[in-house]
């Protein structure tokens, strides 16, 4: 079997490519043929056209049919009725990859829809592989194919970057230009009928030019497969960096009318990426600022979050200070030997004593010295990256020095550090030509105007080098679905209806992960419910079942503490009798000892599939809105990590005299709980509310379960 992402490989090498629809004129017809044409593209080239016999100065051909070969890539920009026309002739052909750039399609109105619909028909017989409808083209720097429209003049590198959407992927090649930033491969999807974002990240995985891989993201509909794409970026050591729009339900809207995409729910989205190392970013400048410091420190990642702060000024320095607790990133004093090894530049003669910030005065800052003090920081054991905090000087030659001596250092630095360069260039320094800006970013050194985003940078980064990619690469194995006889559901059930499970059936299916309900018995009425009271062990609680109440304290449903079988009678008996209550059936459950209340529940997303959620639990839950979320199942360690997210670590650990809890069982009982929720499927939904964690074991006193048997 081929790898998954193998299907790329026709659209980024092709040996020949006729654009059909090609002109002399508008931005694509022309924009793209002129673009193949000036790219230095070794291939052959065919424009076709039926009303030209000459463009461009190369012969021009009435169809596909005409050309002196079937060419490798077919590149589509017609008007809209005429595409699938083009894209039938082609498969017959057996051409073997096709870019639709014409619009007009699902993303604008009825008949673009029902058009769309008739690609995705024609295409399910294909071998055909389609980028597009309604996408901007793609450029393969790395192959000399340039079939979009580049905004500015592209360097050939290591991010390999996908859009969901042309446009932007057209703006941010410019700013990428702009930070120079070498490319791989820059793909636009488009309405993604056929080639998904998903599977461009799993060329760009496997692909040997790229090293660092970028994304735009609307909506995915293939969000497992996202997951396991993303997660075998991490373990092949290739930073997957991600900016999503539709985190916010007017940018779900905007998505979904853009591309016609499924918006994902971003708090599940961010829970798939924590767990795979996926790195996020919030806006356009710092997916850019971000992927270039991927690509400089490609072989030097901060191993750890120590990091050194070398300042031109005390105010910088501890605005930057600041930011780094805030970015979650260590400042560790400097040690003696370094701090002696400073003293002793003569640029720092009469500095006091240094610390971290190190505050090394205007002297300590230019040129060949500041590359020193910084290369003497990085030498040091104590950290992991250096940032150097400039204000821009006004004298151009100064600028000049410090940026080629920096240059210097980052050629033989073991370790990543950046730049912070404050404050306007002036209108009259001879810097104005950005030289010493060139000169940095083509020594792959990050530069920024903010201390907050150059600690925010490191400090994902630093993430991402914790990040341990989960095992499976491949999809959890599904244990096969519990055999007719083993289901926990009543025989008769419809199946896909979606119900609510009974007590004996939800202890049922937890027993086959091997977790343990508190000791229980339905009774069907309070002479059963004394009896099992006084079987169980009393005291006892009782709790009345009701289809009426799904919080069944909010109704006075739960008793805790009944002391004697006549009191578990007489409560049974009042609620029996009060029609208004609808208690249709009794619990009597063992009274469990004091411990912490939490939350532990099982959502099956239907892009992400199951997800485990835990958090604090008891009455406040929807108030608090406190859960940490992961794809299930999740080892001891993401279940630990899902615990320190919410106060739950902090209950757990014990607040105000409280005994510590028997967290270990907890993390025991999140194993066992992921490992089920993946392997059943019908599984809709779980919650555990409470579990209570003792200071020794647990136990589990109330659960729901949501299921939906697989038609
Ligand atoms: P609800 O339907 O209202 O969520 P629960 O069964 O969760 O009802 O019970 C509400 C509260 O009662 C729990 O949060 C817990 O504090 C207490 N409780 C319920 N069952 C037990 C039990 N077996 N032992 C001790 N306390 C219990
Ligand atoms: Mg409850």
């Amino acid at each position: 079997m081929s790898a998954p992402g193998a299907r790329l490989a026709r659209f980024v090498a092709p040996a020949s490519i006729a654009v059909v629809g090609a002109s002399e004129e508008g931005m694509y017809p022309a924009g793209i043929f002129k673009s193949l044409l000036g790219c230095g593209y070794r291939g052959r080239l065919y424009p076709v056209n039926p009303k030209r016999t000459e463009l461009f100065g190369q012969p021009c051909y009435a169809g596909l049919a005409a050309l002196p070969q079937t060419p490798d890539l077919v590149i589509v920009i017609v008007p809209r009725q005429a595409v699938l026309g083009v894209v039938d002739e082609a498969e017959r052909m057996g051409v073997p990859a096709a870019v639709i750039i014409s619009a007009g399609f699902a993303e604008s109105d009825d008949e673009g829809k029902r058009l769309e619909a008739a690609l995705r028909r024609r295409l399910q017989t294909s071998r055909m592989a389609v980028i597009g409808p309604n996408c901007a083209g793609f450029a393969s720097l790395a192959n000399a194919v340039i079939a979009t429209r580049l905004p500015a003049p592209a360097r050939s590198g290591a991010v390999g970057f996908v859009s969901a959407s042309g446009a932007l992927m057209m703006a941010l090649q410019g700013l990428f230009a702009d930070a120079e930033l070498g490319l791989s491969h820059l793909v636009s999807l488009g309405n993604q009928i056929d080639v998904s974002l998903t599977e461009v990240i799993e060329f760009l995985v496997d692909d040997a030019q790229t090293q660092v891989i970028g994304a735009f993201v609307e909506g995915l509909d293939d969000g497992t497969r996202f997951a396991r794409a993303a997660a075998r970026a991490r373990a092949a050591g290739k930073p997957l960096v991600v900016l999503k729009s539709g985190r916010t339900q007017a940018g779900q809207a905007a998505a979904a009318t853009h591309t016609a995409a499924l918006a994902t729910s971003q708090r599940v989205f961010e829970a798939v990426c924590r767990q795979a190392g996926v790195i996020l970013v919030d806006d356009i400048g710092e997916l850019t600022a971000t992927l270039h410091a991927c690509a400089a420190w490609q072989t030097r990642m901060p191993a750890g979050r120590r990091v050194a702060l070398v300042t031109q000024s005390g105010g910088m320095g501890s605005l930057a200070a600041d930011w780094t607790s805030a970015e979650g990133l260590e400042l560790p004093p400097l040690p003696a030997a370094l701090q002696a090894q400073l003293a002793a530049a003569p640029a720092l003669k009469g500095v006091p004593a240094l610390g971290n910030p190190a505050d090394v005065r205007g002297a300590g800052t230019l040129g060949q010295v500041a590359a020193d003090l910084l290369g003497h920081v990085l030498a040091d054991d104590a950290f992991d990256a250096a940032l150097l905090l400039l204000a821009k000087s006004a004298v151009a030659p100064r600028e000049l020095a410090t940026a080629q001596a920096l240059a210097q250092l980052a050629a033989t630095a073991a370790k990543p550090f950046a730049l912070v360069w404050v404050g306007q260039r002036l209108p009259h320094a001879a810097s104005d030509s950005g030289e010493p800006q060139q000169i940095l970013a083509a020594a792959n050194i990050p530069t920024f105007t903010q201390p907050k985003d150059a600690l925010r940078t490191l400090a994902r980064l630093a993430a991402w080098q914790e990040c341990t990619p989960p095992a499976a690469a491949e999809p959890p194995a599904v244990a096969a679905a519990p055999a007719a006889a083993e289901s926990p559901v009543a025989a008769g059930v419809e199946p896909g209806a979606r119900r609510m499970l009974a007590h004996g059936e939800v202890a049922q299916l937890l027993a086959r992960a091997g977790i343990t309900l508190i000791a229980a018995q339905e009774a069907a009425d309070a002479e059963a419910a004394a009896t099992a009271a006084q079987r169980l062990g009393l005291p006892v609680v009782l709790k009345g079942i009701s289809a009426r109440h799904s919080h069944k304290s909010d109704a006075g449903l739960v008793r805790v503490g009944l002391a004697t079988a006549d009191a578990v009678r007489d409560v049974a008996q009042h609620w029996l009798a009060d029609p208004a209550l609808g208690v249709t059936g009794l619990l009597v459950q063992r009274m469990a000892p004091p411990g912490v209340e939490l939350l532990l529940g099982v959502e099956n997303d239907p892009q992400f599939g199951p997800l485990l959620v835990a958090g604090p639990g008891g009455v406040l839950v929807e108030l608090l809105n406190q859960t940490a979320l992961r794809p299930a199942p999740v080892s001891a360690a993401e279940a630990r990590s899902m615990l320190a997210e919410t106060a739950a670590a902090r209950l757990l650990a014990g607040v105000r005299g409280a005994p510590a809890a028997d967290a270990g069982a907890l993390v025991e009982l999140m194993g066992s709980l992921g490992r089920l929720a993946a392997a059943t499927p019908a599984l809709r939904s779980l919650d555990i509310n409470p579990v209570i964690v003792h200071p020794q074991g647990l136990s589990i006193v109330d659960v729901r379960v949501e299921w939906q048997e697989e038609r």
